[in-house]
């Protein structure tokens, strides 16, 4: 039994707050975990950013609901689902994903949740458990399946190097020069071919 896993924002969709941040002209919310390391002062930014500007999860959705997954993702996801169960791993929320995951035909999604008021206000977010990814894939692992995973930066390497197989989908060059053991791919027809290089099972291409 196999699964394939993959990381959302960079593989399948834009990143989120960066799209957000250039749709709503809110440059500040252009911040990252480059710009900030510690996660938790980063959310809080940005909590309060939103709360700045008057934009609860209604407001957020809609702008979400106006962007795009990547050109292909659709495709690629379709083929992916034919061949194997797919699990998505991400860092993202629920609340955010959902006009995303829409376009994408509703795929598994194992990510984190907002706490939002009877308003519409966003009050808190919510981790589902500490290195997710990881424990997902360990969580997997418990049930009799085989991984094999993709992700584009420095959040998803620990469940690359869980999965039975990682691969490096589009990522940066600091990411793929950092961790040479996984093989880097660009696009989704490579992407396809080393899923199927990395199956122990014969699959049609
Ligand atoms: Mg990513």
């Amino acid at each position: 039994m196999e699964l394939a896993c993959l990381d959302l924002e960079g593989v399948l969709i834009p990143e989120i707050w960066i799209a957000f941040a250039e749709k709503t002209g809110i440059d500040a919310l252009k911040a990252t975990t480059r710009d900030i390391p510690d996660y938790d002062v980063l959310m809080k930014q940005r909590l309060q950013i939103l709360d700045d500007h008057n934009l609860g999860l209604n407001e957020i959705q809609a702008v979400i609901a106006e962007l795009e997954p990547l050109p292909g993702a659709r495709e690629f996801v379709d083929w992916l689902r034919e061949r194997f169960q797919v699990v998505i791993l991400s860092d993202t929320f629920y609340e955010f994903a959902a006009p995303l995951m829409r376009q994408l035909g509703y795929p598994t999604l194992f990510c984190h949740r907002l706490e939002v008021d009877g308003n519409g206000k966003v009050l808190d977010y919510v981790l589902r458990q500490p290195d997710p990814k990881r424990a997902s894939i360990k969580a997997f692992h418990g049930l009799n399946f085989r991984c094999i995973a993709a992700g584009d930066s420095y959040n998803d390497t620990t469940m690359l190097s869980e999965a039975d197989a990682g691969i490096l989908f589009n990522a940066p060059a600091n990411v793929i020069a950092e961790f040479p053991q996984f093989p880097a791919v660009t696009g989704y027809d490579n992407l396809k071919a080393t899923f199927l290089q990395a199956s122990n099972r014969a699959l049609p291409a």
